[in-house]
Formats: structure tokens, C-alpha cells, sequence
């Protein structure tokens, strides 16, 4: 399943995306604020016999806003749109298209949180999660460069060294790769995530292939599966124990 962030809508309907503020799954479409128009292209082209419906392209804009009465925050969100087919069978038992208009956003203003994190989880990740996050829809090899930085910093909080003294006592700067290839014992049983999200990372800052909306999902999911590994909250027990010890322990 495509991360939400990437979730095609129509104008009616707010996909599962975080408040910004409360990081409930709580936005709503301000239907008065919605508004879309045809661009440069279909404009010129949509009277002509080979322009098909799913040439249409539209740029649309919108507020959207949290429905928890106690936040109330507002994101601006624009992006792009487009027309779908739904088949359906006509009163003969004919198939025949239905089409549908869809919108894809592109930018949100505040960005919204790639997932729901919770309190462990460092400020420094939280605030780069959210670099990420801007980047995502509209700039995807800057956001798998942000992905890099991520790593960086998630590789400090479980002690991988950045500077290593060499034989002959210099300081030596490691590279992302090294940091992950030479400290697998520090990294355990992540190390194959940290590896495959630095490979990812390469694509936005080299030449390669091509950043494919299913890699965007792949990333976004290894990312929330460390972050929520390193940064588990573990359960509060401690009224339990509480308890027992009044009732058992020797006084
Ligand atoms: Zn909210």
C-alpha cells in the first residue's frame, strides 16, 4: 500500500495524512477552499479529436484542516490533478468508462509528519523526518539525499564513531558507507535496513536509476520500522510493580 502521502483524491475526500500538529489522522478538506483548474496543455489540446480524457491535467489548491476540536490546525496543500476510468456496465451489460477526477498534492505547508513517532524519539530525527517528509512529493532525489543526513544521525545515536584515528594518529572523517559496513556489531540486526536506505539514498545524489514511486513507499516504510526500533518507548510497568511490592515484598 502507497504511503498516504502519495494517495491520489478526490476533491471530497481527505486521504489518511498526519496533522501536523497532533499527528492524528484527523485533516479534512475545507471544501470552500478547494479549487482547481485545467493547465497550459489540456487547455490548448482538449478540442482536438486525439485528446484522450486521461490527457487532462489539472493544478489544484486547497486548505485542509484538523476536525479534533482542541487543535484545529490548517495545511495548505497544492498539487496536481487528473482524470481515472471506472468501468462499469451499462443497462445493456456493456462495459463503459465512468471518468473521475483525482488530485495527487504535491506540497503542504506546514509539511506533514511522515509517521507517528513517540516521545523517545530525539528532536534532531524528528525535525530531519520532517525535511524529509517536504521533500517527498515534489523533490524525490533531494529527499532520498535528506534520507542520507537521516542516517547519519541515527548512526551517532548508536554510537558508529564519524572520525577514527589512523596508525599513524590522524584524524580520518568516515563516508555514510563505512560508518554502516565497519560497525555491523553496533548495528545488529538493522544493519541490513541502514544499508539498503543508503544505498537508496545514493540515487539523490548521483546520476542512477530512476526514483520510482514504489521505492519512495519501500523507503518510507524501513525508515519508520528503525525509527520506531531505536526510539521504542517501553511499556510503563512500573504501577504494577508498585502494586505487587506493597502487597508481597518483605517490609
Ligand atoms: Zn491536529
Amino acid at each position: 500500500m502507497s504511503h498516504p502521502l502519495f494517495s491520489s483524491f478526490p476533491s471530497n475526500r481527505c486521504p489518511a495524512w498526519l496533522c501536523p500538529a497532533c499527528e492524528s489522522v484527523s485533516l479534512a478538506i475545507d471544501a470552500s477552499t478547494f479549487r482547481y483548474d485545467m493547465n497550459r496543455y489540456t487547455r490548448m489540446n482538449k478540442h482536438h479529436g486525439w485528446f484522450d480524457p486521461r490527457d487532462y491535467t489539472y493544478i489544484f489548491s486547497c486548505m485542509v484542516q484538523c476536525s479534533r476540536p482542541e487543535c484545529r490546525e490548517v495545511v495548505a496543500v497544492s498539487g496536481i490533478g487528473f482524470v481515472d476510468d471506472i468501468w462499469e456496465l451499462d443497462v445493456h451489460g456493456h462495459p463503459e468508462p465512468e471518468y473521475i477526477e483525482l488530485f495527487q498534492a504535491r506540497h503542504f505547508y506546514p509539511p506533514l509528519p511522515l509517521f507517528k513517532t513517540n516521545e523517545n524519539c530525539p528532536e534532531k530525527v524528528k525535525t530531519r523526518l520532517t525535511d524529509i517528509s517536504s521533500l517527498l512529493t515534489a523533490h524525490p532525489s533531494a529527499a532520498a539525499n535528506a534520507i542520507r543526513s537521516l542516517l547519519e544521525v541515527l548512526l551517532d545515536d548508536v554510537n558508529v564513531p564519524r572520525v577514527v584515528l589512523t596508525k599513524s594518529e590522524r584524524q580520518h572523517f568516515l563516508k555514510l558507507h563505512a560508518r554502516i559496513e565497519d560497525y555491523p556489531h553496533l548495528l545488529g540486526t538493522h544493519y541490513d535496513a541502514f544499508m539498503a536506505l543508503k544505498h537508496f539514498g545514493n540515487a539523490g545524489s548521483h546520476d542512477g536509476q530512476p526514483i520510482m514511486q514504489s521505492h519512495l513507499d519501500d523507503a518510507c516504510e524501513v525508515l519508520e520500522i528503525i525509527i520506531q526500533q531505536l526510539y521504542h518507548k517501553p511499556a510503563d510497568i512500573s504501577g504494577h510493580i508498585a502494586r505487587l511490592d506493597k502487597a508481597f515484598a518483605r517490609k
